[in-house]
């Protein structure tokens, strides 16, 4: 039996980039381009341009899907659906994402946060295999946290926000006012890559092994970790993004976190820590991987766990590749 062509689109929205892709069934990138976050207008019109290119030489799509920064309005019945909503990030509050490649691209539409899709992501090709319900947190410039759920992406009324929740403030650190500019002290608003840089006069990759600032920072994502144990009851915890990457910071959060819980409840006493909280080993293309895995869910109603078999993860490997030399 010859299956029907598929033909995925793709965007993994950042504050920096646009990636777009057009991938198969198999999960194969056909094309790929990067595109700088400059203006909503020109940024969107020349993502436009690769899509329109690529649908004249490849065919239509039969599903796009984008994974974006937010916050985003994320329920069909609102009437801002589809739109970036009240970003800090200039010129991009209220841009109707969706909208404009509806008004280019004839296929059925997803949209879904970038935490929901490296989420995605980690789950076909990284440390999220094998498993139904995990959280994804990202540590950069800002903190974001994507859910799996019963093996899809959460969300209700609209995408989670647990990057904003508020936290007792860690010892050491009573009078940093916080930089979110809605709530100030919260957990992004204290530990996001800028708020390490804003608190200590410098980023915070040159901060030293010994400063106090990596157990401060290590308080509160355990904190966070503490909240997800509770309000989730995640198989595991993925923390990635810049500020994850060194100290040693998985280590620090994971005994912070064997604190916090406090020996509360057998499941949770006999958690193997080493194994719960880790970092993600899908790539830096998780993002753009999973946004395709949601266009392919959108156009088949089915996940392509096939992808995750395939040998050596073809769109993983391109993907990576391209992202290496662009
Ligand atoms: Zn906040």
């Amino acid at each position: 039996m010859v299956e029907a062509p598929l033909l995925l689109g793709a965007i993994e929205a950042g504050g920096t980039k646009f990636l777009c892709g057009i991938a198969d069934r198999n999960g194969s990138v056909l094309a790929e381009a990067r595109i700088s976050t400059t203006t909503p207008d020109e940024t969107l019109e020349a993502a436009s341009a690769f899509f329109a290119e690529n649908i004249a030489r490849h065919g239509p799509l039969s599903a796009f899907s984008i994974g974006s920064f937010g916050p985003l309005s994320l329920n069909p019945i609102a009437p801002d659906y589809g739109s970036i909503t009240s970003t800090p990030k200039a010129g991009w509050q209220d841009v109707d994402l969706l909208g404009h490649f509806r008004r280019t691209i004839d296929a059925p539409m997803a949209l879904d946060t970038d935490v929901n899709c490296a989420a995605v992501g980690e789950r076909l090709f990284g440390s999220g295999r094998g498993l139904d319900t995990f959280c994804y947190v990202t540590v950069g410039t800002g903190i974001g946290v994507g859910l799996l759920v019963g093996g899809a992406p959460h969300g209700g009324a609209n995408h989670p926000e647990a990057g904003h929740i508020r936290l007792p403030r860690a010892d050491g650190d009573h009078d940093f006012p916080g930089i979110c500019p809605f709530h100030g002290d919260c957990l992004e608003g204290l530990a996001c890559g800028p708020a390490m840089k804003a608190r200590w006069g410098e980023a915070a990759e040159t901060l030293s092994d010994d400063h106090p600032a990596w157990d401060i920072e290590a308080d509160y994502l355990a904190g966070l970790c503490a909240t997800l144990t509770y309000v989730v009851r995640p198989d595991r915890i993925i923390l990635g993004g810049g500020v994850m990457d060194s100290h040693a910071m998985h280590a620090r959060v994971r005994s912070a976190l064997v604190a916090k819980l406090a020996g509360y409840d057998t499941s949770m006493r006999s958690l193997d820590m080493d194994d719960y909280v880790v970092a993600p080993t899908a790539g830096p293309s998780a993002g753009l991987t999973g946004a395709f895995a949601i266009a392919y869910r959108t156009a088949t109603r089915q996940w392509p766990m096939h992808w995750a078999e395939a040998a050596s993860g073809s769109l993983i490997a391109s993907t990576d590749k391209e992202l290496s030399n662009a």
